[in-house]
């Protein structure tokens, strides 16, 4: 539970500006009242930010928390920043890139919001598992996930495939997303006690392309996000969770440089309607979208932001 405190206590930043937290830890201290001042408490952090919203009339704000799997980049964190700016207090859960999701965290601190970065592979359970637990430690229940982490490798074709790239496309892609979906829909159900909220998984356009010659195995795993998004969006839908995917076309990011062509937006954009390759901004919209009560009718759906491709 997250306390109420006055912002004079210890651990309140005196100015009332909003503290960010940098969690890498899953650790639970005993005593709240020692702080050190290089490693601030994500309650006293909610605390202060609490008083804000109530004196801003806001406080249903507090119930809105997000988590971006794979945040630190691309479309993760363009979500992320605008997640914060939309009110949401926002985890930021990265893989290796510590130093680009404590930047993040920081930038979003300091344009006024509240976020965390927690450590984790989505394809390793534990790690989802004690994500999850730091969330409700440091900010409360999810309300809303975005499955963004994703992963490509370099392009071949299908027959020079071997099983441990398989296994690793799978493992983010498809079980990550499974894995941290399971510990949304446990926190977020009402059937689990949950007060309901939303989830938008990252498909692609891929899913339906098929990406011959490149990464049939991505595409594929992205088709499997398309039945998962459909199938579990069916399935909660009568519990207050609303299931949705987005599927970009050809965003201008840095996965392209893990499929061995950084400059693929450059040479595959003449083939995209508009002309052009997308930004991670413009992703990141449609995701606030689909996770916002604009889109309360919406479940199940499958949103191409492609360009027309
Ligand atoms: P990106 O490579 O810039 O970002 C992906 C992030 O996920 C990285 O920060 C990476 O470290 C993180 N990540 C990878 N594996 C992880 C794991 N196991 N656990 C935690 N984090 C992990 O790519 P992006 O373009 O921003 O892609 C975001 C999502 O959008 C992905 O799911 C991708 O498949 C999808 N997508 C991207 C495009 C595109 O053209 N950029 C198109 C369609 C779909």
């Amino acid at each position: 539970m997250i306390a109420d405190r006055p912002m004079s206590e210890p651990g309140i930043e005196p100015s009332g500006v909003v503290a960010g937290v940098y969690v890498d830890s899953v650790s639970e201290e005993p005593n709240n009242d020692l702080v050190e001042p290089t490693a601030w408490r994500p309650r006293f952090v909610l605390s202060a930010t609490r008083q804000i919203h109530m004196a801003m009339g806001r406080e249903d704000l507090l119930k809105k928390v997000m988590v971006v799997t794979g945040g630190s980049r691309g479309i993760g964190a363009a979500t992320a920043r605008l997640g914060a700016a939309r009110g949401y207090a926002v985890c930021v859960n990265y893989r290796q890139s510590e130093a680009a999701a404590r930047s993040l965290v920081q930038e979003i601190v300091s344009g006024g919001g509240q976020a965390i970065a927690v450590a984790g592979d989505v394809g390793c359970e534990p790690d989802v598992v004690a994500l999850f637990e730091e969330i409700d430690r440091a900010l409360g229940p999810v309300t809303a996930l975005v499955n963004n982490a994703g992963v490509l490798e370099r392009q071949m074709r299908v027959e020079h495939m071997d099983a441990e790239r398989l296994t690793r496309v799978l493992a983010t892609n498809v079980t990550g997303s499974f894995l941290c979906a399971r510990e949304a829909i446990r926190r977020m159900s009402t059937r689990h006690g949950g007060q309901g909220g939303a989830i938008v998984n990252l498909s692609s356009a891929a899913s339906r392309l098929g990406s011959a010659n490149e990464y049939v195995d991505y595409a594929a795993a992205k088709g499997a996000i398309d039945t998962f998004t459909i199938g579990l969006a069916r399935e909660v839908a009568a519990e207050g969770i609303r299931v949705n995917a987005v599927r970009p076309g050809v965003i201008d990011t840095e996965i392209h440089a893990a499929g061995g062509e950084p400059g693929r937006v450059e040479r595959v954009k003449a083939s995209v309607p508009m002309q052009r390759g997308g930004e991670a901004e413009e992703v990141a919209r449609s995701i606030l979208w689909l996770l916002s009560e604009e889109a309360s009718y919406s479940t199940g759906a499958l949103l191409d932001i492609s360009g027309g491709r």
